[in-house]
């Protein structure tokens, strides 16, 4: 409009211009041109109608082109409220939630899918700033880019997290941009997003139909082949091993000739499914394919673990799978391989796990092989173990040793530790380190201590007739026993039976099962406290105690560990940690115990120290009851 208001005043200029110039020529001019004065009546007749002409032109002119402003612009006015109707339709219908804001964030409008998406309403966000959304998901730095972006480029696409009214968090898609008037001065943003969360569950889903097997829901090979990639490098950044075991049905191929397709499928997702319970959480159990199944071990250092395990799920899957109507037995051959000893990437350990299941085909099914021949034998005389140790424990196979705790600074023995051993009848003396970890693998470790410390506690009531005066007798007690609640109950039993004063029994736990958790340790610790017993902390220095926890405890003696004694007095390491856990033991009143006492050099730098008492080989070895030798 503003246009055609110029236009109207500069042909008003002009108008006034050429009657000025008029005025100013007609004087002067028309006098010296024109002699005779009728002429200058006809002259001026003649101009006096081409200057009504000229105006009535520029009269019709001007008033045509006020005509047509005011036409036009009503033409105008309509079309552009057309547009605005059909943007603030669009503005309203559109699925994107769109958001307003003017140059200094404040928000001035939003649109009905806004408030749909966000579940606000306008008059709760007008006048407030985007901010109110943000959930939390997004650091700082996250925020500032996205400015800086915009800033230069006036534009910004991305996913961001914000927060819906009712507190829940999803995912946009949002594009902003700057809005600048002509003169390009920053006006207003505008942010146009959409609701990404349902994208995002199906690309979710999508995700997940990608990386499991349809049939038996486990992980498949494309997820099982990350995960091991994953587990292999993580295992190797801390030091750890991790076993792989390769398992395929025997005869699956008849089953399904026999029965048909339908029941071997079914037969598949049992197997899947009862799998999944043999081998517990922490464990990868994926199905590769056909009648194949995988699992991952991780933190599975030791090839006994690994032959355990095998062992475990040979046995679970020969209870017959009862289907709709058919009652199957089956039966699987495992191969194993171990990382990192016979691979260093998850591909190779699954052709050596493969090559191993051949092996364990070949010799008969129904069991497992290893990658490394030697081994397999080595893990099944362990896995073996577990089988005859229970029988062992009825048998009456294990025999208690005990082995003497001397007072440094008086040399006399003060006490014995209790030491199991098994007398096998093929394999001779078998020490604790061979058997104990397979007893607390299958459980039976509960037994073999309570065992123990009855025989602990009946020989110290015997000595205590005898005559023979010790301080105490000290039994150990496995981290396994040591979670299970039911260890105080036992303890109170064997005293109970025995007769033993419980201030002559003392009970050894690992610093590992104390720090595995502290929690329970504490609890367990001050219950068994409550029958009078005495406590020690075995091992001490191999853990990683809290000070402050290891404060918390009510505990009388702490054992250093044979591997900082050994050392002594030269180990300059050795020397400073001996050191300070003796003087950590004083400042906490706890008694101060040093084990794998070898030499007298040994002996005399703790008493130096002020150890208490100590134990090894130098005062005499782990020996059955009659052989002790009493001073
Ligand atoms: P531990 O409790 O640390 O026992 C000390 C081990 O050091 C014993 O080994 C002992 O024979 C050995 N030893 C003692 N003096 C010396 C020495 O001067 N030099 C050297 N090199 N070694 C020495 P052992 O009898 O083979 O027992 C090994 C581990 O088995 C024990 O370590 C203990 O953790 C476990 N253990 C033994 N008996 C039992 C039991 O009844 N129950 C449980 N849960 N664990 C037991
Ligand atoms: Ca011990
Ligand atoms: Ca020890």
């Amino acid at each position: 409009m503003s246009v055609s208001v110029r236009d109207a005043l500069r042909m008003a200029a002009l108008y006034l211009m050429l009657a000025v110039l008029w005025l100013v020529l007609s004087d002067q001019l028309l006098n010296n041109l024109f002699d005779d004065p009728a002429d200058l009546v006809r002259w001026q007749w003649a101009n006096g109608f081409a200057w009504a002409g000229l105006s009535a032109l520029l009269i019709f002119v001007s008033r045509f082109r006020l005509l047509k402003f005011i036409g036009v612009g009503a033409r105008l006015r309509r079309e552009d409220r057309e547009r605005l109707r059909m943007a603030a339709a669009v503005f309203d219908s559109t699925q994107e939630g769109v958001l307003v804001s003017d140059r200094d964030g404040i928000i001035v409008h939003v649109n009905r899918a806004f408030m749909q998406i966000t579940g606000y309403q306008k008059d709760e966000v007008l006048g407030q700033r985007p901010s109110k959304f943000k959930s939390g998901r997004h650091d700082l730095a996250f925020y500032q880019q996205m400015f800086a972006i915009l800033a230069e480029k006036d534009e910004w696409s991305g996913e961001i997290w914000n927060r819906r009214k009712s507190g829940e968090v999803y995912p946009q898609w949002q594009t902003i941009c700057a809005i600048r008037d002509d003169s390009g001065e920053l006006t207003h943003y505008v942010a146009v997003f959409s609701d990404i969360s349902a994208i995002k569950h199906t690309e979710r889903e999508l995700a997940y139909l990608v990386h499991h097997d349809p049939l038996t829901d486990l992980p498949n090979r494309l997820l099982f082949n990350d995960r091991a990639e994953q587990a292999l490098t993580a295992a190797q950044a801390n030091k750890r091993g991790c076993a792989l075991l390769l398992m395929d049905l025997d005869h699956f191929q008849s089953i399904n000739d026999s029965l048909g397709h339908n029941t071997g499928d079914q037969l598949l997702k049992a197997v899947g499914e009862r799998l999944e319970g043999l081998v517990g959480s922490g464990v990868t159990l994926a199905r590769l394919g056909g009648d194949e199944f995988a699992v991952l071990a991780e933190n599975c250092s030791q090839v006994g673990q690994a032959a355990a395990l095998a062992q475990n799920i040979i046995d679970g899957l020969k209870e017959p799978f009862q289907l709709d109507c058919h009652r199957l037995f089956t039966s699987v051959s495992i191969g194993i391989s171990l990382f990192p000893s016979d691979a260093l990437s998850a591909e190779q350990l699954l052709r050596n796990a493969d090559s191993a299941l051949f092996k364990a085909k070949q010799n008969g099914r129904a069991g497992y092989a290893l990658y490394t021949e030697e081994l397999t034998a080595h893990a099944q005389q362990r896995v073996e173990t577990a089988g005859e140790l229970r029988r062992a424990l009825q048998q009456e196979e294990l025999r208690v040793y005990y082995q003497p705790v001397h007072d440094l600074l008086s040399g006399k023995m003060i006490g014995v530790e209790t030491l199991v051993r098994w007398q096998h009848p093929q394999r001779g003396l078998v020490p604790p380190g061979e058997f104990i970890p397979v007893a607390e693998r299958t459980g039976l470790i509960a037994d073999i201590d309570t065992w123990v410390m009855r025989q602990a506690c009946q020989q110290m009531v015997e000595w205590q007739t005898q005559g023979k005066r010790l301080d105490f007798v000290a039994v150990n007690v496995s981290s396994r026993l040591f979670a299970h609640r039911d260890l105080y109950p036992q303890v109170a039993q064997v005293l109970h039976d025995t007769g033993l004063d419980p201030a002559c029994l003392e009970v050894e736990v690992t610093e590992s099962a104390v720090m595995e958790d502290p929690e329970i340790a504490l609890e367990q610790l001050h219950r068994l406290r409550e029958l009078g017993i005495r406590l020690a902390i075995d091992d001490f220095g191999t853990g990683y105690s809290s000070l402050l926890r290891l404060k918390r405890l009510p505990v009388q003696k702490l054992k250093i560990d044979q591997g900082f004694v050994a050392g002594l007095p030269g180990d300059e390491d050795d020397v400073a940690i001996v050191r300070v856990i003796i003087a950590l033991a004083r400042s906490m009143g706890m008694q101060i115990h040093a084990e794998g006492i070898e030499q007298a050099e040994q002996a005399r730098f703790l008493l130096e120290q002020q150890c208490d008492m100590g134990q090894g080989y130098w005062y005499g070895r782990p020996v059955p009851a009659q052989q002790l030798r009493w001073a």
